[in-house]
């Protein structure tokens, strides 16, 4: 199926490298005009939207730290003076600093609620009142399996996933008088840099516990977020919706 986003506006954070490049370029190639957000990887991020306008697509850079407002703020007044209005938002950066709760430093939590929970919530704010103006918009979160089922050394990271499936409920239910639908996708393991560094043994347990029996392709979390963002998903809201070759069933 092929999706028609042209004439809206896109903003995904951390789409430098891994799933946000490939949201950011599945976007684009629908027709969204795609602001292309990183924090330290300029170079990373000049190449996905080098890609995106050698394909044809719309695509500019905004340098900012997800979990800071001020930066946020003015990436989001830069991208409405840009383009005038932002349809999609789609909340993608995120780290992990894992290790076993015994070990765990303050900042190793800190850290990671900074970016992956407090970041969500300042990106999400800095572009309400647009979305609420004109009364159509799309937030996904790209949140993890992880908070759904938990996973040992990532104590700190399931509770910013799994505090992003509350926060995307109650923000749906805040925006949806104002047409603005907000839903999370929970991916499960995907061949990114993040799971670059897995060791075989652990790489195996893994496998064992998909029934799909594969890791994923960022592109196959990227089709997910076009549709979500696109009419066909006009119903949804308030919903994660997992990519994950089955990990998790209810
Ligand atoms: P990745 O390859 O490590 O990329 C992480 C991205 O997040 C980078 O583009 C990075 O940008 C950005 N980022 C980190 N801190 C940031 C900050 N403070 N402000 C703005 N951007 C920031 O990871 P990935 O696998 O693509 O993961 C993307 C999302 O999917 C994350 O939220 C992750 O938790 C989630 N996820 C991944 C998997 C998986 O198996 N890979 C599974 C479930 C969920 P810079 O390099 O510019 O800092």
């Amino acid at each position: 199926m092929k999706l028609d986003l042209s004439g809206r506006v896109a903003l995904v954070t951390g789409a430098g490298r891994g799933i946000g490049r490939a949201v950011a370029l599945a976007l684009a190639e629908a027709g969204a005009a795609v602001t292309v957000n990183y924090h330290s990887s300029a170079t990373a991020a000049e190449a996905t939207v080098t890609a995106i306008r050698a394909a044809g697509g719309t695509a500019r850079l905004a340098q900012a730290d997800v979990a800071n407002p001020q930066m946020v703020d003015v990436m989001v007044r830069e991208l409405l003076h840009a383009h005038g209005r932002l349809d999609i938002l789609v909340n993608n950066a995120g780290i992990t600093r894992d290790t076993l709760l015994l070990r765990m430093k303050d900042e190793d939590f800190d850290q990671v609620i900074a970016t992956n929970l407090r970041g969500v919530f300042v990106a999400t704010r800095a572009v309400l009142r647009q979305m609420s103006k004109q009364r159509a918009g799309r937030i996904i979160n790209i949140a993890s399996v992880i908070g759904q089922i938990g996973n040992v050394g990532q104590a700190n990271y399931a509770a910013a996933k799994a505090g992003m499936l509350g926060f995307t409920k109650a923000t749906a239910r805040e925006m949806a008088g104002r047409n603005v639908t907000v839903n999370a996708v929970a991916p499960g393991f995907i061949e990114t840099e993040m799971t670059a560094n897995l060791g075989d043994e652990t790489r195996q347990a893994i496998l064992a516990r998909i029934p799909l029996g594969r890791f994923a392709q960022p592109q196959e979390v990227a089709a997910m977020v076009c549709f979500l963002a696109s009419d066909g998903a006009a119903y949804l809201t308030g919903q994660t919706i997992n990519v994950d070759g089955g990990m998790v069933m209810e």
